[in-house]
């Protein structure tokens, strides 16, 4: 089979919700890619934050293997050894407090969003404030929390119980709270929104008003979690928790696998059984899985590996702007990066990929760089000769 022969099942039998490039990977290996066809790729941005240990890491291939041969699935009703260990392990990497397992991003953020409803419950109250440019998930509540007008497009009516302040505006988040609010949800570092860092003084502000008002501060770190930002987790930061912490993405490596963590201040009364529930959620095979992730993450110590490449690559990016008049801003932390162009940069980005480099734009006019935790300098180095060579081309054709 070749990538135009998917092509064509696709347009025949898939939703076209995607806009798609004519590629079909067959196979990958730590930042490396291939096509049907054979053709090589240098993949920094790895299943959009999801491959943080690059593709088929050795550890996590023999870990879903092994489990897959043993038992795969049992339902939440009988205890799930793995699910409890993973539960163990991440709060002993986060802050105390307890889990709840799911299998995707957006469903982390609907236990979110019904948690702190369930909690406000008792004094009348549910709005939870979210950030402009946020993105939580396509399902309906995280919609309604994701605060971009074009992507609640002809989805209307939204579910009600949020508003919408401005990110990194702690008097705007002020403006909206009232004695129905509830919580204040947001990604301390925003990622489909354009990799925008949260200020460590709006946040340490954002905390002291949550603390105030009695809110319950949500990091939505479906992106910034398990070592992306240079720490294991955004929070880690700051010299704060939040109350709630979502997670999903690099858990799995590429399992479904999500996790709403709870701060042990909050996690008594609130979720009983019956309260909430997900079939699949912390199944023997994905949470086998993510623990064999979490165990290589700690090992090979990749969060402070992200730090020290990520430094490297802010230098690349530093002397690229130099170079390069279309780039306006770059900016990031660790290993989730990106450039901002004064032009639409989607023909850039399409460009890299002709000459095997895989980036993301969004916002139109962000190039987002997130290569694996486990990216060497030398694909760095590549990496950014063919980002120099596309910007130079692009130069000449303006
Ligand atoms: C990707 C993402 C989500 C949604 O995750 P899905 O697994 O696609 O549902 C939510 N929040 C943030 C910050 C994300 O980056």
């Amino acid at each position: 089979m070749k990538s135009g022969d998917v092509s064509k099942l696709y347009r025949q039998y898939v939703l076209p919700t995607y806009r798609q490039f004519e590629i079909a990977f067959a196979k990958g290996k730590g930042s490396k890619l291939w096509d049907l066809e054979g053709r090589e790729y240098l993949d920094f941005f790895p299943g959009w934050g999801v491959s943080a240990l690059g593709h088929c890491h050795p550890d996590v291939v023999h870990a879903l293997k092994n489990q897959a041969r043993k038992l795969m699935h049992v339902p939440n009703n009988f205890l799930i050894y793995q699910q409890a260990k993973l539960a163990e392990q991440i709060i002993k990497a986060s802050f105390p407090g307890k889990v709840f397992f799911t299998n995707s991003g957006t469903e982390s953020n609907e236990a979110a969003i019904k948690y702190a409803r369930k909690y406000g419950a008792s004094s009348g109250r549910y709005e939870i404030i979210t950030m402009s440019k946020s993105f939580h998930g396509r399902t309906m509540g995280s919609l309604a929390a994701t605060a971009q007008a074009k992507l609640h497009e002809g989805f209307q009516p939204i579910t009600s119980g949020f508003r919408y302040a401005e990110f990194n505006n702690l008097e705007s988040i002020k403006e909206q709270i009232n004695d129905k609010t509830v919580a204040v949800m947001l990604e301390p570092i925003q990622g489909e929104g354009g990799i925008n860092v949260a200020d460590s003084k709006f946040l340490s502000g954002l905390r002291k008003l949550c603390d105030e008002k009695k809110l319950l501060l949500i990091f939505d770190e479906v992106q910034t979690g398990f070592g992306r930002t240079g720490k294991l987790f955004g929070f880690k930061h700051y010299d704060f928790t939040p109350d709630i912490m979502t997670l999903a993405k690099a858990l799995g490596n590429g399992v479904p696998i999500g996790a709403l963590v709870v701060h042990e201040r909050i996690a008594e009364g609130v979720f009983t059984p019956g309260s909430h529930g997900a079939t699949y959620g912390g199944n023997p095979l994905v949470t086998a899985t993510a623990l064999a992730v979490l165990k290589t993450l700690l090992k090979k110590n990749l969060a402070s590996r992200a730090e020290s490449l990520g430094n490297y690559l802010e230098q690349k990016m530093k002397a690229l702007k130099e170079k390069h008049a279309v780039i306006e801003e770059v900016k990031g932390l660790g290993l989730m990066r990106a450039i901002s162009l004064t032009v639409p940069g989607a023909a850039i980005m399409e460009a890299c990929l002709k000459k095997g480099l895989i980036i993301n734009c969004t916002q139109d006019k962000i190039l987002r760089i997130m290569p694996a935790l486990t990216v060497s300098k030398k694909e760095i180095d590549r990496a950014f000769e063919i980002l120099d060579e596309v910007l130079q081309e692009a130069a000449v054709t303006v």
